[in-house]
């Protein structure tokens, strides 16, 4: 028999499959050793209050064993022989796009210029240890994109219920713990993404498609004004080689020389509204203690506590952005004199800092000009300005939270997770007004809103840019063909269709769908 119920109980219950199941034993007053199992389908935290709940939705089976593996799998055909479709970029847009492209029998060859995921982290591991970025692998670029070291966190606000669910069921395929399903903020972790990335490109090449890595789409085939392919230079050899076929274009957000090369190919793309701030780190202590209300803070069984705060100054929004509870600060550049910051964590959560993005809305119209480069070439300007302010190395300018909120240089600063080093400057001078006045301002907000949240415990690292993409290749709704050529399908945030691993994989698939839907046609 398979029973559903919900309970609200206290965090140590909720903690493991064995207190979940004699709580619920006892509730029901029958043996616990006829409950064969128990899937929990729904996970929430309610710390509205001091004492904390775990409301959690359950499938309890009573001398029944479940018949599924607690996801559902896709059939994946071999696809050797099928008409062949190229996708560039080998992010979240890019690798769903690939797998559904499978699902719907036709080839996929992916081309990504970084390397594969753990070589990938040699290069990540030179930045905090010799200053070192490598403009083709980083934090942003190679195998898995900018989501492979992140937090990994699968919430989205998409509506589309259907579509998220599609996703997570194929990262629980691909590897990732079942909790995905069911928390109602799921995250994978940094140190497992990685290995969820190659289960995924090994179902690629298991089923006939083709995944280059270190190799660059330089320009795009176009015939008769139709895409039929692209040219691409293997970045370990420098040999140069055509791959044909309509393009699913999933190159991200900072693949700057892509935009760059539309716009003077003249493929119609327009400017794009951005955020832009600087990540703030405190203590995960002292978030714990803020929003568990409890001076103990979480204690053994409650995760590192999250927050979300969003306010309007001025006619813009500024809120926090990707928080990373018990996570790092990263140093997220992707060419040399820049410094960008965003933020990681670890699947347990367990680091001595919390983090978010700490951000203000930045629209088309704030930005002189007509060129629909100007958002990205703005970016760069205060990527590059804020190197120089960190001595033209990666470490990063900071100012502590107070400081900054008083205008006050900072005479020293707190112990921080960001490796390559913390140099004291004042932000609240040289971060662009528009920037810098309405942060001010949206932390005396949070801290009104949140006793203890504004301190000088905290620290300002500056500069967090890349939110979001700052160009949109225009498509059409319907066919998500770029406007303008046939056969070119803009996908993912590179395209500014989507913000987040989730959203950029519901973007994978769909343009997957009319991308196999055109070839049919041909
Ligand atoms: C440090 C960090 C943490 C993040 N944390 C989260 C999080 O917790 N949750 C979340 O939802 N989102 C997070 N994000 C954002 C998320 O990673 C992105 O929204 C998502 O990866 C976008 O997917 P995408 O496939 O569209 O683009 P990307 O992931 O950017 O992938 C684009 C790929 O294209 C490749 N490429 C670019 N140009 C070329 C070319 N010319 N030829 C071949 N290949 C090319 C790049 O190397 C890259 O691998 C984080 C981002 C960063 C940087």
């Amino acid at each position: 028999m398979i029973q559903e119920m919900q309970i609200r109980v206290l965090p140590q219950i909720a903690a493991s499959t064995a207190t979940i199941r004699e709580y619920v034993a006892r509730e029901k007053g029958i043996d616990s050793r006829t409950i064969r199992d128990i899937r929990v389908v729904k996970r929430s935290i309610d710390a509205r209050h001091r004492q904390v709940f775990v409301n959690l939705s359950l499938r309890v089976y009573v001398n029944e064993t479940p018949a599924d593996e607690g996801f559902s799998r896709v059939d994946y055909p071999d696809v050797s022989e099928a008409q062949q479709v190229v996708v560039v970029g080998e992010g979240p847009a890019g690798l769903f796009a690939a797998l559904r492209l499978i699902e719907l029998g036709k080839r996929p060859v992916v081309v990504e210029r970084g390397k594969d995921v753990r070589q990938r982290k040699l290069d990540l591991a030179q930045i905090s240890k010799r200053q070192k970025v490598d403009p083709e692998s980083n934090y942003c670029f190679g195998e898995g994109g900018a989501g492979a070291y992140s937090d990994g966190k699968l919430y989205t606000r998409s509506k589309k219920r259907g579509n998220v669910e599609k996703i997570l069921n194929v990262f629980c395929q691909h590897g990732a713990s079942l909790d995905i399903l069911c928390d109602a903020h799921p995250h994978i972790g940094t140190d497992k993404l990685p290995r969820v990335i190659e289960a995924m490109r090994n179902t690629i090449i298991n089923a006939g498609g083709e995944v280059h890595h270190e190799t660059k789409m330089t320009r795009l085939i176009v015939n008769a004004g139709a895409v039929v392919g692209i040219e691409a230079v293997s970045l370990a050899t420098g040999q140069e080689r055509q791959y044909r076929g309509p393009v699913i274009l999933a190159t991200g957000h900072s693949a700057r020389d892509v935009y760059t090369y539309l716009y003077d190919a003249k493929i119609e793309i327009e400017a794009k509204g951005i955020a832009v701030g600087a990540r703030l780190e405190h203590p995960s202590r002292l978030i714990d203690q803020i929003q568990y209300h409890n001076r103990e803070g979480r204690g053994r069984y409650l995760p590192a506590a999250e927050y979300s705060f969003v306010t309007q100054v001025d006619g813009r929004g500024v809120y926090s952005f990707c928080m990373c509870p018990g996570g790092f600060i990263i140093p997220a550049a992707t060419d040399k004199q820049q410094i960008v910051v965003n933020g990681m964590s670890p699947s347990n959560r367990g680091g001595q800092w919390s983090n978010s993005g700490m951000v203000v809305e930045l629209r088309p119209e704030d930005v002189e000009g007509d060129s629909p480069l100007r958002m990205m070439q703005w970016q760069q300007q205060v990527e590059r300005d804020c190197w120089q302010q960190g001595n033209m190395k990666q470490t990063a300018p900071a100012q502590r939270m107070v400081d900054f909120v008083n205008g006050k240089l900072s005479y020293d600063l707190p112990r921080s997770s960001y490796s390559p080093g913390l140099i004291s400057s004042p932000l609240h001078f040289w971060l662009p007004s528009h920037v810098g006045k309405r942060l001010r301002e949206g932390f005396k907000d949070f801290g009104r809103k949140s006793h203890g949240f504004l301190t000088n415990e905290a620290v300002v690292i500056a500069v967090e840019t890349r939110t979001s993409s700052p160009v949109r290749i225009v498509r059409d709704n319907e066919t998500l063909m770029h406007v303008g050529v046939e056969g070119l399908f803009p996908c993912g945030e590179g395209a500014g269709y989507a913000g987040g691993i989730v959203s950029a994989g519901v973007d994978g698939e769909r343009c997957a769908e009319m991308a196999a839907e055109y070839l049919s046609r041909l």
